[in-house]
């Protein structure tokens, strides 16, 4: 069936809420997928951040099938291996003394963060929560009242949670914020959702002192940051600072659904036998595959290739000289191209008709978040198109 045709079927069974997407995809090898009509285009997306090694990976792609043939759901009543392993892993890349719950999704990740926040704010007479403007935390609605984007948020308040927003990267507005009555503060380490937006130099370590000295826990959603994309395993430690309560989705599952949610030191045990739980989280099958993805970043070296790669690449991006482009900025494979007003549509398009899948991730910006395994010569492919795609971009005089 033709993209079109798929289109139409599309737009008559789902609900409204995405619009028709552009582009039906029907298969993928590495970096590059190919559409119901047959075109091929490299991904520079990857499914938001998620694919983190690529279209149909044979290793990834057998831990899948093997663990599906092997048992593919146990539920929360019963343990499986796979797990264990996944949680044992995640705990020795970050380090000390720690406890892991296993979700489905970024939003539930985050929904038990906040439920942890709120069980913690009883315990200790903390009623309010601290989160950053245009940060994005997820579409359910406890993630929902921290996403601090008003036009997606406030139609569907009031919120039962108390969230206070402030400037992201301002730690003195942070510090006049957060008072002996917050209970915790929710911090993407770079805005994703908000257009690829780093946290000036310093202001980490400012957010942990403040949540320290106030006493209050500080969460940070790596949901997208993590598992490579920003060019270490999760990109608090390039801040050299550890939250209370971390939250991880996307890129750990390959392609996978599978969020997790860590809680540090006391944060660890804030849950009970029965506060919270999930049918499908620990899913043997999810977690299988986001052990071969840990295992395969770390034997194919590809947070050293996401950090080195990334950064040569915005430096390439960012001196290609055109009206259009006002910056380059990101950390790792993670980039976001900063446009001279709201193009990131007609970018998005240009790119697509080009041959590349970008995302226009706010009106004046667009967002590159491809396959870890993206090589230098593909990245490149993209620069040396750029200038053309933005040509054809720019508006008609
Ligand atoms: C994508 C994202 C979420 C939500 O994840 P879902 O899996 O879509 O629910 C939450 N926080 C951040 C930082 C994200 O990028």
């Amino acid at each position: 069936m033709s993209s079109k045709s798929l289109q139409a079927r599309y737009e008559a069974a789902f609900m409204p809420n995405y619009g028709v997407p552009p582009t039906v995809l029907v298969s993928g090898e590495g970096c590059v997928v190919r559409d119901a009509d047959g075109e091929s285009y490299l991904d520079l997306i990857g499914g938001i951040a998620v694919t983190s090694l690529g279209h149909g990976h044979r290793g990834l792609t057998a831990a899948i099938a093997e663990q599906a043939g092997s048992i593919a759901h146990t539920s929360n009543l019963f343990v499986n291996e796979p797990e264990i392993e996944l949680a044992e892993e995640l705990l020795s890349l970050l380090g000390g003394d720690a406890r892991v719950f296993l979700s489905n999704s970024g939003t539930e990740a985050n929904e038990c963060a906040l439920k942890m926040a709120i069980k913690f704010g009883k315990q200790h007479g903390r009623t309010y929560f601290v989160a950053a403007e245009n940060g994005f935390h997820g579409r359910s609605m406890g993630a929902l009242s921290l996403t601090g984007k008003a036009a997606i948020r406030e139609p569907f308040g009031p919120f039962a949670a108390d969230v206070r927003f402030v400037p992201f990267g301002d730690a003195e507005a942070l510090r006049a914020a957060v008072g002996p009555e917050c209970a915790a503060v929710f911090l993407e380490p770079t805005q994703g959702e908000g257009g690829v937006v780093p946290a000036p130099e310093g202001y980490f370590k400012a957010v942990r002192e403040i949540c320290t000295d106030a006493g209050a826990l500080l969460v940070l959603d790596e949901i997208q940051s993590a598992i490579g994309r920003s060019g270490a395993w999760f990109a608090h430690q390039l801040e050299d600072i550890r939250p209370d309560i971390l939250t991880l989705a996307k890129g750990l599952g390959g392609g996978l659904p599978i969020g997790a949610c860590v809680g540090f030191g006391s944060a660890a045990t804030i849950f009970a036998k029965g506060d919270h739980g999930s049918t499908f989280g620990g899913n043997p099958v999810s977690a299988a595959a986001a052990l071969c993805v840990l295992k395969t970043i770390a034997s194919d070296g590809l947070l050293g290739h996401a950090r080195t790669l990334g950064e040569q690449w915005a430096a390439e991006l960012a001196a290609v000289g055109h009206p259009l482009l006002l910056g380059v900025r990101g950390r790792g494979l993670w980039i976001g191209l900063v446009l001279d007003g709201a193009h990131a549509g007609a970018v998005q398009e240009a790119a697509k008709a080009a041959g590349f899948l970008v995302n226009a991730v706010q009106p004046d910006v667009v967002r590159l978040a491809p396959p870890l395994i993206i090589t230098a010569e593909q990245a490149r492919s993209f620069t040396a198109a750029l200038p053309g795609i933005l040509d054809s971009a720019s508006p008609q005089e």
